[in-house]
């Protein structure tokens, strides 16, 4: 059984700890303390292979940019997270990439790209053709999720596993 540390990043209120919760404990939570940060454990099949997976749900009001840089160098693979219908989220994964490249000093580690709450539609304000150019040029898969209908939650913890198993 192989071991892989995933992080969970993302501006706050995207919806990090409820995809995570939803993934590792099929439960929705609608009000989740923002300030928690939290490693959770869970066994998972993928592609017949037993994957045991460590998540960090991170909950970004680090004042110590070492605590950062250590979960950052922890990690293996990481799904950057924004919300569908806040521009500002989807910028700032931006930055978030490129920190993650320099610490790891990696240009190919394992990344997912999720556009949460697609299930409000009629509030978007980042499209699907602007999330698809980055994961283009990142070469990083695009998923659009919902936390709340729980729609592409395992798919995107999946589709890291794979990549993790690839390396
Ligand atoms: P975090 O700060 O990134 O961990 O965000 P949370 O998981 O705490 O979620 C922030 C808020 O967004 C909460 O009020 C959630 O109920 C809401 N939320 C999270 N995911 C979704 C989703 O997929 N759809 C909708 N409609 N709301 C969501
Ligand atoms: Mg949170």
């Amino acid at each position: 059984c192989r071991e892989f540390h995933a992080v969970v990043l993302g501006a706050g209120g995207v919806g990090k700890s409820c995809l995570t919760a939803q993934f590792v404990h099929q439960e929705w939570i609608e009000n989740y303390d923002p300030t928690i940060e939290d490693t959770y454990r869970t066994q998972l099949t993928v592609d017949g292979r037993q994957v045991m997976l460590e998540i960090l749900d991170t909950a970004g009001a680090d004042q110590f940019v070492a605590m950062r840089d250590l979960y950052m160098k922890t990690g293996q693979g990481f799904l950057l997270v924004f919300s569908i219908t806040s521009r500002s989220s989807f910028d700032e994964l931006v930055s978030l990439r490129e920190d993650i490249i320099r610490i790891k000093d990696d240009e190919n580690i394992p990344i997912v790209i999720v556009g949460n709450k697609a299930d409000l539609v009629d509030q978007r304000q980042v499209d699907r053709a602007r999330a698809f150019a980055i994961s283009q040029q990142w070469q990083a898969p695009y998923y659009e999720s919902s936390a709340r209908t729980r729609t592409n939650v395992d798919e995107v913890f999946i589709d890291l596993c794979r990549q993790m198993l690839r390396r």
